[in-house]
């Protein structure tokens, strides 16, 4: 039985120790670990990956959301639309804005945010639009920026798991207002700890960005609004030079294991396969599955050694966090459902031919119908 874990960095890091190791040397004999030259080169290398004129890193991807919708003068009285079926931190950056999250039900089959349903949660308050581009899957932008357009709305993009993806053949991040990534150790363009950054083509919200992430101060000492910092450091901006010139190759893997998925899970009973829409060349940040058996699908995967997640199991309106901010139970149903029904089957740049082999094997044994109880048994009466 080969086991596959659901991720293993170590693969990443054993793939590029020696050029990891350099860039950490390098930094760790410079003497200089913050907002120095390491930042800055990535940030060149990462707007202009992108397609974007600016980067702004920051110190986390949930930093990124709530600089880029401060900078945009989003607070207290604001609402932002945000999908309902998300990682908490895209709801949360509307809050610690001081702004209002207004969630909006995604599309059954895409799980992304569906602009169906968006003109309609729309209110005077209404300044923005957060399409999260999930699990690696471009959002419908053309749909989203032509509300937004209609209404004056500024449209955020999360996209904390799309680093590299593409809408209609452009970068995600090219000509946005504002995209938010994460670099979180486990996403597509991952850091050895936490990191963020915006990308722009808008210099004078870069130039307010800039202000939020380093105590209001362009010139040391010279404060022109409160704010907070938030800082890539050397070290990490440093790896992720070295990774940037990896993401096309890792993406391209991970396109691989997903056509395998595709093609060797298509048409099983009870398994639904990810949808990738007609604009969209996803990244693959997350290979998602739904079954109405999902635990049982998961227990027996675990039982085969493959290690799946879930993404995610607590609908953001159902976390305690939330239980008291006008959404309850029920009310948000086709996030309640995705909830039950997801399931996160192994991937990354890693997973190799005998590894996704091992999980396609599994995955058919488990939503298979098992043998037929009136099939002839070595030790039943002989069938007439
Ligand atoms: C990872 C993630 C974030 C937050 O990023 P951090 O770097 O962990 O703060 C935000 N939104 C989505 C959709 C994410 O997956």
């Amino acid at each position: 039985m080969t086991a596959v874990p659901f991720l293993d960095l170590r693969a990443a890091y054993a793939e590029l120790g020696a050029e990891i190791d350099a860039a950490v040397g390098r930094v760790l004999a410079s003497g200089r670990y913050l907002e120095g030259p390491e930042v800055a080169a990535f940030e060149e290398d990462f707007a202009a990956y992108c397609g974007a004129e600016h980067c702004v890193a920051v110190g986390s991807g949930g930093d990124a959301l709530e600089i880029a919708l401060l900078a945009l003068g989003i607070g207290p009285g604001d609402e932002v639309i945000v999908p309902s079926h998300t990682f908490f931190a895209s709801w949360r950056s509307v809050s610690a804005a001081g702004a209002r999250p207004v969630p909006v039900e995604p599309a059954e089959d895409t799980a992304n945010l569906d602009p169906a349903g968006v003109e309609a949660a729309i209110t005077a308050r209404t300044r923005a639009i957060l399409p999260v581009h999930l699990y690696g899957q471009p959002a419908d932008l053309d749909a989203i920026t032509a509300i937004a357009a209609r209404h004056g709305l500024a449209v955020v993009e999360d996209a904390a798991q799309a680093h590299g993806a593409r809408h209609r053949g452009r970068r995600i991040g090219a000509g946005s207002l504002a995209a938010a990534f994460s670099f979180y150790p486990g996403k597509n363009l991952g850091a050895l700890g936490d990191g963020g950054a915006v990308v722009t083509s808008d210099a004078a919200l870069a130039g307010r960005m800039r202000l939020r992430r380093s105590y209001g101060s362009r010139v040391k000492y010279r404060h022109e609004i409160v704010a907070g910092n938030s800082r890539l450091d050397e070290l990490q901006a440093a790896v992720l030079r070295v990774k940037l010139a990896r993401l096309d190759e890792w993406n391209a893997r991970r396109a691989g294991v997903a056509a395998r998925y595709l093609r060797d899970l298509h048409g099983l009973d009870g398994l639904a396969l990810p949808v990738v829409a007609p604009w969209a060349e996803p990244v693959w940040h997350l290979f998602v599955v739904r079954s109405p058996r999902r635990d049982e699908l998961r227990r027996r995967l675990a039982d085969a050694g493959i290690g799946t997640q879930i993404h995610y199991p607590v609908p953001v309106h159902r976390t305690a966090a939330y239980a008291a901010a006008g959404w309850p139970p029920g009310s948000l149903p086709v996030a309640e459902r995705l909830a039950a029904e997801v399931l996160s089957l192994p991937m990354g740049p890693h997973l190799d031919k005998a590894a996704a082999d091992a999980v396609v094997t599994a995955v058919r044994a488990a939503v298979q119908p098992r043998t037929p109880t009136n099939s002839p048994r070595p030790d039943g009466p002989p069938s007439t």
